[in-house]
């Protein structure tokens, strides 16, 4: 299938050229002469790649860049800006937005079409990535598979080799009202920042994964009781933190709560997925009873499941 360009620029001879320029790539392009009839162009058929005239009236390049980013349908969709200017600080700008690439007006034609190519060419990986792979497409954490898969594998080690795995349970608290409140976009763009919390905050053998909804599970490789506590602790306080924006005039706060479990709690004869995954869960609904944006351990033989 051939891969769809969106140009949006005010200028009807740029894409004039554009449609010469890509048309032999095999690309189809579509054009849009304003940031507001991009927007809903992209909207209505997400493209695979968005050319960006950075200077346009009313609503400039960079702002509609910002508003791509905070759309969590097209905030994967590479921009690459066109620019007369060829300033560095314009540039660096450009890229601080996330664009991934920019051409300077006017255009090389083989320059042109070998940056849209590069762009294309790593657009397409994301995609067959996000298809294939264990990872979840909205946050790019570990998926529930993925989770299923390695705790596991986990479990064995800790029985073969006498190791300790841990297990977080993370659950966002109050999500269903931020929903109803700003909106699923917005609650789609705080899934995106805890999950880049949760990536930043722990260890390259660590795993965190989206067990769901919005909630994650937290796979903490060798690591005892206190070290589980003391990470889930650290993550909740950054997280209560974090300043999130429904709108440019509002701003609040998010907290999620924490069931922590560690695998030498449980007799040899329960050291399995269900488990692990039952006393986590536990110790996660006595956070929530108890007042939520908090951390409770799961403790051996407390409450009827363990
Ligand atoms: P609690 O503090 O007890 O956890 O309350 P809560 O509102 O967070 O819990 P509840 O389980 O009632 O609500 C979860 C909500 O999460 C409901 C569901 O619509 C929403 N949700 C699940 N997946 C997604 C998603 O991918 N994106 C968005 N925006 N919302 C989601
Ligand atoms: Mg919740
Ligand atoms: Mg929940």
């Amino acid at each position: 299938m051939s891969q769809t360009v969106l140009a949006i620029d005010d200028s009807s001879d740029i894409h004039r050229l554009l449609d010469v320029r890509l048309k032999p790539e095999g690309l189809v392009v579509h054009h849009a002469l304003d940031a507001a009839d991009g927007m809903a162009q992209a909207i209505r058929n997400t493209p695979d790649l968005i050319l960006l005239d950075v200077d346009m009236p009313i609503i400039t390049g960079f702002e509609m860049c910002k508003q791509l980013k905070e759309n969590a349908q097209l905030a994967q969709v590479p921009v690459i800006f066109l620019t007369g200017a060829t300033e560095v600080y314009t540039k660096v700008q450009g890229f601080d937005l996330g664009a991934v690439d920019y051409v300077t007006k006017p255009f090389d034609p083989a320059e042109l079409r070998a940056r849209v190519r590069a762009a294309l060419r790593t657009k397409r990986y994301h995609d067959l990535l996000a298809a294939r792979s264990n990872v979840d497409g909205l946050t790019a954490l570990w998926n529930r598979s993925y989770f299923n898969q390695r705790i596991g594998e986990e479990i064995s080690a800790a029985q073969r080799y006498d190791r300790v795995v841990s297990l977080v349970m993370v659950d966002i608290d109050k999500f269903k009202s931020l929903n109803d409140n700003h909106g699923h976009p917005f609650g789609d763009q705080v899934l995106q920042r805890v999950g880049e919390l949760l990536h930043t905050s722990l260890r390259t053998t660590d795993a965190p994964c989206r067990f769901g909804g919005e909630e994650f599970a937290l796979i903490l490789s060798e690591t005892d009781e206190e070290g589980a506590a003391t990470t889930a602790e650290r993550i909740r306080e950054a997280l209560a933190h974090m300043v999130f924006r429904p709108s440019d005039r509002m701003q609040l706060q998010v907290t999620a709560s924490f069931g922590v479990v560690t695998s030498s709690i449980l007799p040899k004869s329960k050291l399995d997925v269900a488990h692990l995954v039952m006393a986590a869960d536990d110790a996660l609904y006595e956070a929530k009873r108890t007042g939520r944006n908090r951390v409770c351990i799961a403790k051996p033989n407390v409450g009827s499941t363990i």
